[in-house]
């Protein structure tokens, strides 16, 4: 057949080329790790190309990274001799960034409007907590941003919150507060990001019959870690409901995996899935079972762990390729042993010509973890890059070299004017700047120009402050990126206050990486003086027919944006290489410029790790407490997500994987005694070769189950509360509803080391049954009720 032939098409087997050739049409495609279904998503989208069924404008995809993005746009232009730059293929936070700049006047924010990242976002709410005497003990402004996001991630303004009580009325205050605070400043957050343009596409029909027609293809990768509103907004851009039902343009492939959903603690519905098989009417569901990334071995550990979930949807995989290497187990005294173990093995490997540094992950459940290992590394001359965690847009030295750019661009800028405004000291105190503050606030204007009513020495002060971002603005004018950022580390004090800090070598360097990350920006995003933007009518094919005289001229007027830039539809101005790499910091903070070109060993949390594949992967820290981790081990959809983080860390690796744990650890400033995490008893142990001795964990300590419960003893000599006091299911395969138990809630238990306790909560059924029981002297702990010998006390 004629379509197979096409050389997009060679290196696909029979379920990934019914996928790609899917007829237009809503699918969904539901696989498992490493069955190819980014490749798939990526295929299809160079395949309806290249057969004339879609023009570049008329694609939007979703990735779950920037990295991702940027991958697959590479991989198009690989495949195919076509502009790829114009298509909207990025995150949601890029995608919507992408439509609030095109369409600002609408969405109500100004041209220059600047993304808060995270710290940004508490450091306002602080700000305004402080200015409105909120309790901070009570409210805690971590809490209160997270309070804020998940309102936002429901698409609920203050005033949809439900008010139960006097906090709840509290916090939406200083919800309410907050949003008047950023349209003040312009400044928006990611969730704000997502939710302003949702109300962008509802609340305007010209815009959003614009989009639904122009997208005609809409492709998800990692669906099934979309939350509420960010599967509300794609049903926006690919159709109306019309009297109950959902009426749409163009076609939209998602593409997923239940297993693989890891970001439920922040909103991520599964059941986006189901429901957008009923609501988009999918008739066609397509499930890929063939495994092309890992060896056998790694491949039998990922299934049989997972198979411990409940309620999945259901796939299998397999894999055509051999056994490969069994999965390395090795224990270690210590963490820090841990660590040196990992790096030698690493030594080894790279060594022995086994696999390139870039090939090597380490990954972690928590970032906290990274410390030693990255300390090992160093000290063994190891190169290693870690995504996440202190991440480089992030870094102190950074963000106030940031704050200067961003007042250049925008003098209302309060988070950011707060914060370089004395940085590096310019005498102005905490006072002055309460009292500016408080002339702000009864202005109703920007601390910028509030300055103007303050006098004397601290009105002198200010006043030559805002006179120095003036003269930089200026300064500024017709310079290029590079140049603008040089000035600027120069005439804000930047450079010499850090030349003047006898640990501040390592910040000038990131200082100057700045530059170079702000130089490869505009190299690949082609901030050259060519970077042309194509009107919207070049890429798109016939005109549609039946469109509104509005939507008709709002069509013409829209032009097509290159990536990175983006157009102003009211003056057809584009924004400036500063704006959009300042966009750029704030929307891939999580991206490490610094060292992308290197050979390096590879960090990251497992939850960074997604989508990715590394020949060999090392997990670290596998310890009941750690992974899982403690706060989700209280209940079954806890437990579950920590299973399928696992279930993902596993499946990132091709060749070669590499699991550990150690009996001590240093967290948090304490030693803690950790047993093996339960997640080595469901691995099957052909898979695994145990390179110590396999210790006793705690489905085998005390063999015969007959001193029940006594793990614990290991973590007792600890300090303060141990992670080790925590049991789990024995190593039982298969899920027997044993004989009942007889515990119940409340009941008073005898166990016969700890003494008597009572009964706080029983989770699981038959052998995985477990209670959760309050004892006195030896205070709360979870007990594999198959283990541990629980009398009932009369
Ligand atoms: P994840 O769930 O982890 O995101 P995925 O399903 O998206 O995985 P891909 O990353 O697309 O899987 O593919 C996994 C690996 O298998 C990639 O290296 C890809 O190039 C390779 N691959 C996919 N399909 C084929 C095929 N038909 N022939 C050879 N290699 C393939
Ligand atoms: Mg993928």
């Amino acid at each position: 057949d004629a379509p197979a032939r096409s050389p997009l098409l060679q290196h696909l087997n029979a379920e990934q080329l019914a996928a790609v050739t899917l007829p237009a049409g809503h699918a969904l495609i539901l696989a498992g790790a490493g069955s190819g279904k980014t490749r798939v998503l990526t295929t299809r989208i160079a395949w309806l190309l290249q057969t004339g069924q879609a023009s570049p404008g008329g694609i939007l995809a979703v990735t779950f990274t920037n990295k991702a993005a940027k991958e697959m746009v590479a991989r198009l232009s690989a495949m195919l001799p076509i502009n790829v730059r114009g298509m909207w293929i990025g995150t949601f936070h890029g995608l919507c960034n992408r439509l609030l700049r095109a369409h600002h006047k609408l969405a109500g924010l100004p041209a220059t409007f600047q993304i808060l990242d995270t710290q940004d976002q508490l450091a306002a709410v602080k700000r305004l907590c402080r200015q409105h005497n909120v309790d901070e003990d009570r409210f805690p402004p971590k809490q209160l941003v997270w309070f804020i996001a998940s309102c936002k991630e429901e698409g609920m303004r203050p005033r949809d919150v439900p008010v139960r009580d006097q906090d709840m009325q509290k916090k939406v205050e200083i919800y309410q507060l907050y949003e008047e605070q950023c349209q003040r400043e312009g400044v928006v957050d990611f969730g704000e990001l997502m939710l302003r343009s949702y109300e962008l596409l509802q609340g305007n029909d010209a815009v959003r019959a614009h989009y639904q027609r122009r997208f005609a293809h809409i492709l998800v990768d990692e669906f099934q870690d979309t939350n509420r509103l960010q599967y509300a907004w794609l049903k926006q851009l690919a159709g109306d409901v019309v009297e109950g039902r959902l009426v749409t343009h163009g076609s939209v492939v998602a593409v997923g995996d239940d297993d693989q959903s890891i970001y439920a603690f922040r909103g991520a519905r599964v059941g986006n899935m189901q429901d957008f098989v009923r609501e988009f009417d999918v008739q066609r569901t397509i499930k890929l079972e063939e495994n092309y990334r890992s060896y056998s071995n790694i491949l039998d550990c990922a299934n049989a762990l997972i198979s411990h979930n409940q309620g999945r949807l259901g796939k299998n995989l397999r894999t055509a390729q051999g056994p490969g290497e069994p999965v390395r187990v090795h224990e270690a005294p210590s963490d820090l042993a841990e660590a040196q173990w990992i790096v030698e093995e690493i030594r080894n490997l790279v060594r022995s010509g086994e696999a390139e540094r870039r090939e090597i992950a380490v990954l972690y459940r928590s970032n906290a973890q990274s410390r030693v290992i990255e300390s090992q590394l160093f000290n063994a001359g190891v190169p290693y890059r870690v995504y996440g965690g202190l991440r480089f847009f992030e870094r102190a030295e950074i963000k106030h070299a940031l704050a200067y750019l961003r007042l250049l661009e925008n003098p209302h800028d309060d988070t950011s004017f707060l914060r370089v405004v004395n940085f590096p000291p310019r005498g102005i105190g905490a006072r002055t700047l309460e009292q500016l503050q408080d002339a702000a606030r009864g202005a109703g204007c920007s601390l910028h120009d509030a300055v103007s009513t303050l006098t004397g020495r601290a009105g002198a002060n200010l006043t030559a402050f805002v006179a120095l971002i003036d003269v930089m603005r200026e300064g500024a004018q017709g310079q290029n990126l590079r140049a603008i950022i040089g000035q600027m580390l120069e005439a804000s004090g930047l450079v010499e206050h850090y030349r003047n800090d006898k640990e501040g070598a390592d910040r000038l360097e990131n200082l100057d990486e700045l530059i170079n990350a702000a130089e490869s920006f505009v190299t690949q995003e082609g901030f050259g003086r060519d970077a042309v933007a194509l009107p919207l009518d070049e890429q798109r094919g016939a005109p549609v027919l039946g469109q509104s005289p509005a939507s008709q001229g709002l069509d013409a007027s829209l032009p097509m944006a290159e990536p990175g830039t983006v157009i102003d539809t009211d003056t057809g101005e584009t924004l400036s290489p500063l704006a959009a790499f300042l966009t750029h910091a704030a929307l891939e903070a999580g991206d490490n410029q610094a060292q992308a070109g290197q050979d390096a060993v590879q960090l990251m949390t497992v939850h960074a790790s997604k989508g990715l594949e590394f020949d060999c992967v090392f997990i670290g820290g596998l310890e009941e407490g750690l992974f899982p981790h403690e706060n989700a081990m209280s209940d079954r959809a806890g437990l579950e997500e920590e299973r399928r983080l696992m279930y993902v860390a596993i499946t990132r690796a091709r060749k070669r994987l590499y699991l550990s744990h150690s009996q001590t650890r240093l967290l948090h400033g304490q030693t803690r005694y950790n047993v093996r995490s339960r997640f080595f008893d469901e691995l099957p142990e052909e898979a695994l070769k145990w390179l110590t001795p396999r210790q006793p964990g705690f489905g085998s300590f005390g063999a015969g189950f007959s001193g029940g419960g006594a793990y614990g003893a290991r973590a007792s000599g600890g300090a303060g509360r141990s992670l080790g006091e925590v049991f789990a299911s024995p190593p039982v395969p298969e899920r027997k509803e044993g004989p009942g138990h007889g515990l119940r809630v409340g009941l008073q238990v005898f166990h016969n080391k700890f003494g008597e306790g009572k009964v706080l909560a029983i989770e699981g059924a038959g052998e995985d049954a477990r209670a959760q029981v309050a004892f006195p002297r030896h205070g709360t702990k979870w007990l594999a009720l198959a283990v541990a010998k629980l009398t009932v006390v009369e």
